[in-house]
């Protein structure tokens, strides 16, 4: 538990992560995957998470969780998870912090699938191929849940009921491979919806479906976190997909939040070059439709070695509006601009 003396926290706040390091220490260097995250989320919120691959998105999502792959640990941080002690959200619980926990301590374990689960891109990391989905959704279930199998069971067949898969109490006996890519999406947010988490971590849920069953699953996710009141921390590299599902959005490079604010400021009025950059890379459609056959616009270089460490703005080789003698000696400090919009950027400073 965290020790007293913390500051009083809006009991909208459901967790915040501060300075969060999670480092791997490999062969050919040190890589900073996740290098002083700070992040916050409300209950019932839909927070966007978006940055190019390696930016550190899915290791943050990873390090919440506590399952990060060896070599990796978090070195530094805090991930305090403000949950509620029963189902019913009326007993507000002391605040715990996962990243103080050894990754298999029994707090860790009782928080992970039950009040915050995970979906992730392909769904096949979350089935075993060789069981049904039934066992595997009631087993979720009685893990976290004071319930039997046959309640379990009926409770399992209703989340796959609500998830729209057709003759649930059928569907309990497939196996992974009988079904779709989507309908194995479909169970396994059935699967991490089923102890009705207060977060929801979705990493890329709709990267490996076609488009017409992305937009069905981002309706179900949005659809599920209204009808729960869950908080959802979405982490996508479509902009497209956080426009229309996000109500709060954190930009990504290099392992650190660059900006965060709500969706309509990120898009309307960006502050950070980076996020420049990202909207500034989407095909618009009133282009093509007046036949304007622009050539898209690309952030300048590539992102850099994990391996080497940047001084000053890791941003700055790529960036537009580098600052000689600051952007690369200085590394700016994460600023707030005005209530609720906060950005990591010397032209800000
Ligand atoms: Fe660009 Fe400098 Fe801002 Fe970094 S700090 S994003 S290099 S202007």
């Amino acid at each position: 538990m965290v020790p007293n003396g913390r500051e009083a926290v809006s009991p909208e706040t459901l967790l915040q992560i501060r300075n969060l390091k999670t480092y791997f220490q490999l062969p050919e260097g040190l890589v900073r995957a996740v290098d002083g995250v700070d992040l916050e989320i409300n209950r019932g919120q839909i927070l966007g998470v978006v940055g190019e691959s390696g930016c550190g998105k899915s290791m943050t999502a990873m390090s919440i969780m506590r399952i990060i792959p060896p070599p990796g640990e978090i070195i530094e941080g805090e991930i305090l998870f403000h949950g509620y002690v029963n189902q019913d959200a009326t007993n507000l619980q002391e605040v715990v912090d996962l990243a103080s926990f050894q990754p298999n301590d029994r707090r860790v374990r009782a928080i992970r699938g039950n009040q915050i689960s995970m979906v992730f891109q392909e769904p096949m990391t979350a089935l075993s191929p060789v069981r049904t989905v039934g066992s595997q959704i009631t087993e979720a279930i009685t893990l976290h849940r004071q319930v039997n199998k046959v309640e379990a069971r009926e409770i399992a067949a209703d989340m796959l009921d609500r998830v729209g898969m057709s003759n649930p109490g059928d569907r309990l006996n497939d196996y992974p491979f009988q079904l779709s890519g989507g309908m194995r999406q479909r169970a396994v947010i059935a699967m991490a919806l089923s102890c009705q988490p207060q977060l929801l971590i979705a990493d890329e849920p709709t990267t490996a479906l076609d488009v017409t069953t992305e937009a069905q699953i981002l309706d179900l996710m949005r659809d599920l976190q209204a009808e729960l009141g869950m908080a959802i921390l979405l982490i996508t590299h479509n902009l497209g997909v956080v426009a229309e599902m996000a109500d709060e959005v954190a930009v990504m490079y290099l392992g650190k939040v660059v900006e965060q604010t709500d969706v309509d400021s990120i898009f309307y009025a960006p502050k950070h070059p980076y996020t420049k950059g990202l909207l500034s890379s989407i095909p618009k459609l009133e282009d093509a439709l007046h036949g304007d056959r622009k050539k898209l616009q690309t952030i300048e270089g590539m992102v850099p070695s994990p391996y080497h460490q940047l001084s000053g703005c890791s941003f700055h080789p790529r960036c537009s509006e580098f600052i000689a003698g600051v952007c690369d000696r200085v590394e700016p400090a994460l600023i707030q601009l005005e209530e609720g919009h906060s950005v990591r950027c010397h032209l800000y400073a």
